[in-house]
């Protein structure tokens, strides 16, 4: 019998992710509150359902491709959620980057009424989601972990790195690192810049030198020096992300102050490029903000 996966999210994480399980020849079916998604889904060859609630019953593994824990929640637990549906047995597969002690909250829920969830936030981008190398942050019970594996392994390289909520601390914690040295590139690139060198050469000095990253590595030269900023991760969940690492940090007593100033920078150009900005959109910004 046929594997069958409902993938729930098909925004520009979701649509790739679950083409590569069309492609490997998994059912699978997707549900996202927006029909031009619902209608790229069907296309590849997905089936699509505007009614989650008609979707969950019959899936083995629900994936959810979501932007943030608040929605998680509300399509978990909500009015007509998945555990009004859900078949015994079903693992759950937050794949979206939510906060980590929500999560292990939830999944401490969920297991109360039979169910189990795991989170396996990625990261890699919309690229890596193309290409099936992302990098699997999953936290859970090793059993669950195995169970999803096989499934998970059509999209990236898992990484097992602790309980529920371990996989959604650690996303969180890449990308405060991300975030900032992306933000720290871009002023320090605009200085070499304004000095007079060239932005190529500092890049391809910089990967032979101990001021690389992937915003030298990738970010760089690809989205910002070829100007398309279009990595098609926005900056607002980026800032989400961020906001989770610091909010973990001030929970566990761990002193923030240099992130808390990347929050309030990132918060700043969020503010000035309003919604639909890219990430990447804040080294331009940094370089509209260059005097002279
Ligand atoms: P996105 O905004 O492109 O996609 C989210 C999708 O969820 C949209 O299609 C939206 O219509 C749908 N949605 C929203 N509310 C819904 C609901 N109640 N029911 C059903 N569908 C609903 O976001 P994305 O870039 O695909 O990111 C998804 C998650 O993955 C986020 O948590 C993000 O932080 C994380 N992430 C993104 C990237 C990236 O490069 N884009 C990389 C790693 C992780």
């Amino acid at each position: 019998e046929r594997l069958t996966i409902g993938f729930i999210g098909l925004g520009n994480m979701g649509t790739p992710m679950s083409r590569r399980l069309l492609d490997a020849g998994i059912g699978v079916r997707g549900f996202d509150l927006d029909a031009a998604a619902r209608e790229r889904f069907a296309q590849h060859g997905g089936t699509a359902f505007d009614d989650l609630s008609e979707m969950v019953p019959g899936c083995a593994q629900l994936i959810l491709m979501l932007p943030n824990s608040d929605i998680v929640g509300a399509v978990l637990e909500g009015d007509g959620g998945v555990l009004e549906r859900i078949d015994p047995g079903t693992l759950i597969v937050d794949m979206s980057s939510s906060e980590p002690l929500r999560t292990r909250a939830l999944a401490e829920r969920v297991a109360a009424r039979g169910g189990r969830l795991i989170d396996a936030p990625v990261s890699g981008g919309v690229g890596g989601a193309n290409a099936g190398t992302l990098s699997i942050m999953v936290g859970g019970n090793a059993a669950d972990v195995a169970s999803a594996e096989p499934v998970l392994a059509h999209l990236g390289r898992v990484s097992h790195v602790g309980a529920a909520g371990a996989g959604h601390a650690l996303k969180a914690i890449n990308n405060l690192m991300s975030a900032t040295h992306l933000w720290v590139t871009s002023e320090a690139m605009q200085t070499g810049i304004a000095f007079g060198l060239a932005p190529e050469t500092m890049l391809e000095v910089v990967n032979r030198s101990s001021g690389r990253s992937g915003s030298t590595e990738h970010k760089w030269p690809k989205f910002i020096l070829g100007e398309s900023y279009d990595s098609g991760f926005s900056l607002a969940l980026m800032l989400k992300d961020m906001r989770i690492a610091t909010g973990l940090a001030e929970h566990l007593g761990v002193p923030h102050a240099l992130s808390d100033a990347a929050v309030r920078h990132w918060q700043i150009a969020d503010a000035d490029l309003g919604r639909g900005a890219d990430h990447t959109e804040v080294a331009r910004w940094l370089a509209q903000h260059t005097e002279g």
